[in-house]
């Protein structure tokens, strides 16, 4: 065992060996938090301190627990992982309910709904309720429902709380939603963290048997925990008080699921006698990467300092890939990884690509398919097979061929249009007994005897599919989907939810319509959507052919926490995109905490990826370099010609494709804007402290010359020119 302790640095191993009362590891990106707990567990069981199941870790994701757990198994020495309580917070919880759930009115193999059973169930009782889902949509429910239990709101208070039309309707589901679940012996993953509140609070008893029983507990990316999962940890950890966090605030990232900082900033009042460790060393990047990291973090004014240092060397300075479209952007993506793989004797899993939004894994896709280059999605699915691009997809093999009655169940229903699973069974025995096809059967439905307002919406539908048809036999996919979109609603329906999942899902919707687009540009003349039917099964086909132990991670930025690669791409990098849309600074704040943790995975390359223009919401579109590109210092930039941005001057272009300006070179050398420094109304500009902004009037001369500019989070400002230090872009 002292052999383990020499893997550790002098600040490591005491976090390990304070193996008493409660200990706070709050650290940046790299430095070891995660080594830490590891080691930790596995000094306690070896030490034996504690047997396993008296120890519970708690990670962000079942991979982490998976690794963590072999990793501890691989330190000990004589003892083993066997009993330890290793997972997320909603499996670990998921198990503890079992034992003990039978006491608050349930039995032990209640259901666990997914999002999609909630949901419907949600859908079941708006209706039963007469909430009508055009005045408040069933996905607004859901999540107002779901960030109410993250905060521990209950029904009654969430009830008096209730401020405006639509959480005073979802008010009411709540409530109705909650005694159905219980009906159904179900619980929501929401539930999984709060019946164990509600459970501690009926039956102190139990409370106190786990008090007891879990002597050591350890959380993991504790910033982003939430106000359920911190109570339950702060009341299981009551009686021994061996808690242990570990944390960064500048990667929490979750604040739009309810994920509340506080929670790190406060332990140490929790904990007043709390120690707190600080590892400043970095053992995962190079000296460059840190720098790039710390550069960008510093911006933000809500953070706490803690520059890492890295104990490697300077390493190679990052690269700029510059493309002039997303195509262009993923094919550079999969040279390069060609070419490290040859000159650097790399292999495909030490590479990782990182986006901002799931709809770009779409072209990342397509060429690593194209390149032959291994590839596997993380955190979530693969672009083909995601629901709603399925049920779209499904859509469009039905108007091609109305005899595939698997696609038309997809369909039929979707969007709801209260074709219930009940008339479904009818039509098809009606279909039966006629000779006919199901849709055959749906479109001479009057002559079988069904309730008239079945009969309107099958008519509706059969009415859709026609027109469709008719679309398609003149028009292109493009339009084919186009007018999908608009007579179905769809977009605008997952728009208006406005919940993260409705979002991404109509940024997929989008993304399709693009490539629908692309390819219509591309294809002119009949037969079109066979031939993108075909593109599209081929590719779904070769996906699922694709398996190896050997690929590149291609994932989110959110989904990329806690990892760690040899190389890692950063594409998209444009205005709007990442940073996706902000309103506000507390927004921009948490792209750019987003933006750390996607530079901190990087160990030695760090690849910078941006695209002159991008195919969004079916449309190119001229894009903006990211303004995060711009707060890393250029010298340790390089382009594709190898000189660093320091050296070169980059153009960059206006919104409207236009090259606005040549921009003074960003970085240490900056120099005070001059007469001739092309500043005048309407041009971009960025500040330091205040960012991008718009330039409205200048004005005086010389010395005293001044400039108005709308800030996009500070609004207007008057500056000095000669001192803001002003940079076109
Ligand atoms: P993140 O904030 O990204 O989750 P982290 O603080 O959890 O990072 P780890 O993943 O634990 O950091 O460690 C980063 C890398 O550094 C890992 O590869 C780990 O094995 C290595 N490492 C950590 N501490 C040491 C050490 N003392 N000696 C050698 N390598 C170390
Ligand atoms: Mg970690």
């Amino acid at each position: 065992m002292s052999d383990i302790f020499q893997q550790l640095s002098g600040v490591q191993r005491d976090a390990v060996q304070t193996t008493e009362g409660p200990v706070m590891v709050l650290a940046g990106a790299g430095s070891g938090k995660t080594r830490v707990i590891t080691y930790r567990i596995a000094n306690l069981i070896e030490s034996r301190n504690a047997a396993p199941h008296q120890i519970l870790a708690l990670t962000f994701t079942n991979k982490a627990a998976n690794e963590m757990r072999q990793r501890v198994e691989q330190l000990l020495y004589q003892g083993s992982t066997r009993g330890l309580w290793i997972g997320t917070f909603h499996s670990v919880f998921a198990r503890i309910l079992r034992n003990y759930i039978h006491l608050i009115g349930y039995t032990s193999n209640f259901s666990i709904y997914d999002s999609d059973d909630s949901k419907s169930l949600i859908r079941q009782v708006m209706k039963d309720l007469g909430i009508s889902t055009d005045s408040v949509a069933p996905n607004t429910v859901q999540s107002l429902i779901s960030r109410a239990k993250n905060d521990f709101v209950l029904p009654a208070q969430f009830h008096r709380d209730a401020a405006d039309y639509n959480r005073g309707k979802a008010a009411k589901v709540y409530e109705v939603y909650t005694q159905r679940l219980k009906e159904n012996n179900a619980l929501d993953f929401d539930d999984l963290l709060l019946k164990p509140l509600e459970l501690f609070r009926e039956v102190p008893a139990v409370l106190e048997q786990l008090q007891e029983y879990f002597r050591y507990i350890l959380i993991d990316e504790y910033q982003d925990t939430n106000k359920a999962q911190y109570l339950v940890a702060k009341q299981l950890c009551a009686r021994h008080r061996n808690i242990f966090v570990v944390g960064d605030d500048a990667q929490s990232i979750y604040s739009w699921r309810g994920a509340d900082i506080s929670n790190i900033l406060n332990f140490t009042d929790d904990y007043p006698d709390a120690k707190v460790f600080k590892l400043l060393e970095n053992y995962r990047s190079t000296r460059t990467i840190l720098r790039a990291a710390n550069g960008v973090i510093s911006r933000n004014s809500r953070q706490i300092r803690k520059d890492l240092v890295s104990n490697k060397g300077d390493g190679e300075p990052l690269s700029l890939l510059e493309s002039f479209n997303e195509k262009r952007e993923a094919d550079k993506v999969g040279e390069m990884i060609r070419s490290l793989k040859l000159s650097q004797q790399r292999e495909y899993r030490d590479f990782a690509i990182f986006y901002r939004t799931n709809a770009q894994s779409r072209v990342l896709e397509d060429i690593l398919r194209m390149h032959r280059i291994p590839y596997r999605i993380f955190g979530s699915i693969s672009f083909y097979k995601r629901k709603e691009i399925k049920d779209a997809i499904a859509y469009l093999r039905f108007i091609q061929n109305d005899q595939d009655t698997e696609s038309l169940l997809r369909i039929i229903n979707f969007p709801p249009r209260k074709i219930g699973d009940k008339s479904i069974q009818q039509l098809t025995e009606y279909s039966r007994v006629r000779g006919t096809s199901l849709y055959e059967a749906i479109k001479v439905a009057e002559s079988g005897g069904f309730q008239a307002r079945l009969l309107n919406a099958l008519g509706a539908f059969s009415d859709l599919v026609e027109k469709l048809k008719l679309v398609a036999l003149e028009g292109s996919v493009y339009d084919v989907l186009n007018s999908l979109y608009e007579e179905t609603g769809l977009l605008r329906l997952l728009k208006e939810e406005n919940t993260a999942e409705s979002l991404a899902r109509h940024e997929n919707l989008q993304e399709l319509l693009s490539m629908a687009r692309e390819f219509s540009d591309h294809h002119q003349g009949a037969n079109g959507l066979c031939e993108f039917m075909n593109d599209i099964a081929l590719a779904s086909d070769r996906e699922a052919a694709e398996e190896t132990d050997n690929y590149v991670s291609l994932m989110t930025v959110h989904a990329a926490k806690g990892l760690e690669f040899p190389v890692v791409f950063i594409t998209g990098l444009e205005e709007r995109l990442f940073p996706l849309n902000c309103f506000e600074n507390e927004e921009l704040e948490e792209e750019r905490r987003l933006f750390y943790v996607a530079v901190t995975r990087a160990r030695e390359k760090l690849f910078l990826s941006w695209s002159k223009s991008r195919y969004l919401y079916g449309q190119p579109q001229a894009c903006i370099r990211s303004m995060f590109i711009d707060e890393i210092d250029s010298d340790i930039i390089e382009n594709e010609g190898g000189s660093t941005l320091s050296e070169s001057r980059v153009p960059r272009q206006m919104s409207n494709g236009r090259p606005c300006v040549p921009q003074v070179p960003p970085g240490p050398t900056k120099r005070p804007a001059g007469p001739q420094d092309g500043l005048k109304k309407g041009v971009r500009v960025q500040h330091a402290m205040f960012g991008p902004g718009v330039v409205r009037r200048v004005q005086g001369s010389g010395s005293s010359r001044k400039v108005v500019i709308t800030f996009r989070n500070s609004g207007d400002k008057t500056l000095m020119v000669e001192y803001a230090n002003l940079k076109i872009m």
